[in-house]
């Protein structure tokens, strides 16, 4: 294990969200880390053919797609790390998050994990 880095911006989740976050973040100077986890890329990757993105007229590939969404965030300077997040201690700032790999300290967090239908409950 590494020595404990600290970091401006933490986003948890490599997918859509969490690069869309972390591209914006970037672009603001805030040189955040994406800890991408298991699902590197996001669900979207799965998809054979996306034909709603904004921006994209016609139908892309849902990995073709993820790689450029990656790509745009790390063009502005997010890092992306593909580690699992393990652990998260937010009871004091910095706060501390552990992954499979290294410690963070960070400033601010953003938590753009596991969107499925099953993970989130809407009351009637
Ligand atoms: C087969 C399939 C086809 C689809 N087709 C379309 C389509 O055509 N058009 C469309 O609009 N939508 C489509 N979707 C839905 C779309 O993929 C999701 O709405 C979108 O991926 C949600 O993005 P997200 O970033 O919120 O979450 P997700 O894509 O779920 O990403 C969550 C991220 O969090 C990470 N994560 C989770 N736990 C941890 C952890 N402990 N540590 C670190 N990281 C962690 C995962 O590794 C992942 O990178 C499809 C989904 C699937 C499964």
């Amino acid at each position: 294990m590494s020595a404990t880095e600290h970091v401006r911006l933490l986003v948890i989740g490599g997918g859509p969200a969490g690069f869309t976050a972390a591209m914006y973040a970037a672009r603001g100077g805030l040189e955040p880390v994406c800890v991408e986890g298991y699902d590197s890329g996001g669900q979207i990757s799965r998809s054979p053919r996306v034909e709603n993105f904004p921006g994209q007229p016609g139908a892309i590939g849902g990995a073709d797609l993820a790689a450029l969404i990656r790509e745009q965030a790390v063009q502005f300077g997010a890092r992306t790390v593909f580690d699992d997040v393990v652990e998260v201690e937010l009871t004091a700032s910095p706060f501390r998050i552990r992954t499979s790999g290294q410690d963070f300290l960070t400033d601010a967090l953003i938590i753009a994990m596991i969107a499925t239908k099953d993970s989130i409950s809407i009351p009637p």
